[in-house]
């Protein structure tokens, strides 16, 4: 069975997709400001990350590509005529990238840069098309290498030429739209499709008059050594305190286990009611109680240079505790994953409480 995600960065308008086969994951087009956060996907799917590929040298956000390598020991994978450094495959036209049992088909549709690549699922069913074709539009042409007669003969002689039926999903859209197909861009494409000859693109295309992207002089350099962070600016994955583990939904998670090692060192802030602190759950040794209600009045009891747990009965009133407090300010913060209940339930001692 095919697994298919399309992830989005608001803040470039950039997607992201997920492909995975037999435990296996392809990522395309990564944002470094999302790899905790696709990190947390793809282990919740239980798939193991192969590649990450890149459609182009991106010039309005920072591949995640070089964080995923030092996480999960992944490949990247880009074009050879991108001129990027520290690729571990430099993809050509008609190579395959496989993942599990499926593969994707490489092409090269350059036009926006000279290294665009667009990824064909194996069964022509769906096309990643990068900043090549977008829906209703097409990427720009006026700047890196950019230019509107490749891009035109790209659209039309690896692009509109898959099946009616192919979904086509681009690198960004900026007004929301998130999945077009062959069939509808050949007809309804304003810069591409129908009658419009690759003079009337060429024509369009140059008076377009677009302010460069807000992030290029920092995300091209970034990107042709593929996401490699300038030393000092600490990009981590992980929370050094602790073992913890980061969600898809966005929290950080620590076990029992991983908490009883470090209780002596932390605060462990209990978030129920009163009556439920000193009730039949008990509560854990050192907890501070401090009900969800209260927790933003009372952040100066809270010393933000140590570590905090938050407790709950099972997890979740908690979990909404660690949002509170980072939301705050405090940065070395987690949740205790399933609460008093998974607490007691692995036999970790409990004050107060009864069975
Ligand atoms: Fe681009």
């Amino acid at each position: 069975m095919l697994i298919f995600r399309q992830l989005f960065d608001p803040s470039s308008s950039t997607y992201t997709y997920l492909l995975g086969s037999n435990g296996e994951a392809l990522l395309i087009d990564p944002v470094f400001e999302q790899a905790r956060r696709d990190a947390a996907l793809i282990d919740e799917l239980g798939l193991q990350l192969l590649t990450t590929l890149e459609t182009h040298v991106h010039a309005d956000h920072i591949t995640a590509a070089w964080l995923h390598r030092q996480r999960s020991a992944s490949r990247i994978g880009l074009a050879v005529a991108s001129n990027a450094e520290g690729a571990d495959v430099y993809l050509q036209h008609g190579d395959h990238v496989v993942f599990g049992n499926r593969h994707l088909q490489v092409r090269a549709t350059p036009g926006h840069t000279d290294g665009c690549l667009s990824f064909v699922l194996d069964d022509e069913s769906m096309a990643f098309t990068g900043d090549c074709l977008l829906i209703r539009g097409s990427g720009r042409t006026d700047f890196q290498q950019g230019d509107a007669h490749t891009m035109f003969k790209s659209v039309h002689t690896q692009l509109l030429t898959l099946p009616g039926n192919c979904l086509l999903y681009p690198g960004h859209d900026y007004r929301g739209l998130t999945v077009t197909s062959v069939a509808e861009e050949r007809r309804y494409n304003p810069r591409l499709g129908g009658d419009i000859s690759e003079s009337d693109f060429v024509g369009y295309m140059q008076n377009l008059n677009l302010p460069h992207p807000k992030q290029i002089v920092a995300a091209v350099p970034a990107n042709l050594h593929c996401g490699e962070p300038q030393a000092g600016t600490g990009a981590e994955l992980q929370q050094d305190w602790a073992t913890l583990v980061y969600t898809f939904a966005g929290i950080w998670e620590i076990t029992p286990e991983g908490l009883e090692e470090v209780a002596e060192h932390i605060q462990i802030i209990d978030v129920r009611e009163a009556d439920e602190f000193n009730g039949t759950l008990g509560h854990i040794r050192g907890a501070k109680l401090i009900p969800l209600g209260e927790v933003e009045a009372r952040l100066q009891e809270l010393n933000s240079d140590c570590p905090i747990v938050t407790v709950c009965r099972s997890g979740a009133r908690s979990a909404q505790a660690t949002v509170l407090l980072q939301k705050a300010g405090f940065t070395n913060v987690a949740n205790l994953a399933g609460g008093m209940l998974h607490w007691r339930g692995n036999g970790h001692p409990v004050e107060g409480g009864s069975d």
